[in-house]
């Protein structure tokens, strides 16, 4: 008898599982909606980034057939060898004009677009310097990159500015003759990077300061706007708009995956940037483009953001009303300022328990546990869409305000 060199994957199962921390896959047998069948189960949906309920939106879907039927269902190839498609290059020209930048250079998903981009622009002359609770992507990214990195406490932009001076300084050669400018560095580029929306918390970078710190001292600034592309700014264009910051940031990464519900991720900046992208993203060189259907939903979804603004106005009359709801009731919905909000459990069993009551009352609200945030900071994340109904919202509350006094997260 052989024993399996792989034996150890199943203990590491059961520990998680011990230790709460095993994540079960929910199955969808519906289309991605305000309401869901999950494990045969209707139940309203406060779990996805579908924030404007594109992902079924009729001129997506329209556009994405019309595709598969004139240009079939698979690219064939990566984008540099014979993948480049009109879609691809027409998506990535309507996506620049709508961001209002020079040019964009799409990806297979935003997770591949930050992997991708920051080997790219760093290297072992530069200096990375990146928000403490930036997405796993960007860390993946900064990983691939020789760049040593350094972290700042989550927003905090004196520390921040604290970290710049100190990278500039040390490159002087002489203190007094070199002004805290690029000329006394030793590094090539600075590059500050932090998400526009952190996806765990909602709450939102505080762009202008990073901007204004990062211009001080020469750096460069690229925001993650993942879980902005779609929600905030004029027409959803992002916080570089949200702040009026058009210009003064010199890489937008954004994704196709979530408000704009199909799925892709993109790199927006100047036309020297993407075009460095195209001769040495890893993933752009070595993995295949999008099918004809993703690109031409997504060109339609950049259409709809323009026709259709109530829905990011619906999507923010349900968030106020939502977070405001749940605070009502008593929840700690942490430092939440955008649709993602979380619901503060502490434990990860207490997570665990209350999603699970929250299914059986007919509300699908995943918890988030470790390592995905902090050991002690398992919490259910919810984001409400512009589909849903205040009555659907009002039946989700209902349920959040019986189940917290069960787990005595509220009064009773
Ligand atoms: C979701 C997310 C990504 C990844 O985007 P995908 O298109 O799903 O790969 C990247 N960055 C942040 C901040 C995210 O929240």
């Amino acid at each position: 008898m052989t024993t399996d060199p792989l034996a150890f994957l199943a203990d590491e199962v059961a520990e998680l599982k011990r230790a709460n921390l095993y994540r079960p896959l929910r199955v969808m047998s519906s289309p991605q909606a305000a309401v869901v069948i999950v494990d045969g189960k209707p139940l309203i949906n406060l779990s996805s980034n579908n924030y404007l309920g594109l992902a079924t939106h009729p001129r997506l879907k329209e556009a994405a057939l019309a595709a598969t039927r004139d240009f079939g269902v698979g690219s064939g190839a990566v984008r540099t060898i014979a993948g480049t498609m009109t879609l691809h290059e027409q998506l990535e020209s309507d996506l620049a004009a709508f961001k209002r930048t020079e040019a964009v250079l799409t990806f297979q998903s935003g997770f591949t677009a930050n992997t991708g981009v920051i080997p790219v622009v760093t290297g072992e002359a530069d200096l990375i310097v990146s928000d403490a609770l930036n997405h796993a992507s960007i860390i993946d990214g900064m990983r691939m990159s020789k760049a040593p990195r350094v972290v700042y406490p989550h927003k905090d932009v004196a520390a921040l500015r604290e970290l710049l001076r100190e990278a500039r300084a040390a490159g002087r050669t002489d203190a007094g003759a070199v002004d805290a400018g690029a000329a006394g560095s030793p590094h090539r580029l600075i590059l500050v990077v932090t998400d526009g929306v952190f996806s765990m918390d909602g709450d939102i970078a505080p762009l202008p300061g990073i901007v204004a710190a990062a211009e001080e001292f020469g750096a460069a600034v690229m925001v993650d706007d993942a879980h902005a592309s779609g929600v905030l700014g004029r027409n959803g264009r992002g916080t570089v708009d949200h702040f009026d910051l058009h210009g003064r940031v010199a890489i937008q990464v954004g994704t196709l995956s979530k408000a704009i519900g199909v799925l892709g991720g993109y790199v927006a900046g100047s036309s020297a940037l993407r075009e460095m992208l195209t001769q040495r993203a890893r993933p752009f060189l070595f993995s295949t483009s999008h099918p004809p259907a993703v690109a031409a939903s997504c060109i339609a979804a950049i259409h709809v953001l323009q026709d259709e603004p109530e829905l990011i106005d619906r999507l923010w009359a349900n968030t106020i009303y939502f977070k405001g709801e749940l605070r009502r009731l008593g929840f700690d919905t942490g430092a939440s300022e955008t649709p993602i909000t979380p619901v503060m459990m502490g434990d990860s069993g207490t997570a665990g328990r209350f999603s699970a009551r929250l299914f059986e009352e007919g509300v699908f609200a995943q918890p988030v546990v470790y390592p995905t945030v902090a050991l002690d900071k398992a919490r259910i994340r919810t984001i409400v869409t512009a589909e849903h109904t205040t009555e659907q919202l009002d039946r989700c509350l209902a349920a959040f305000g019986k189940v917290g006094p069960e787990v005595g997260l509220i009064p009773g």
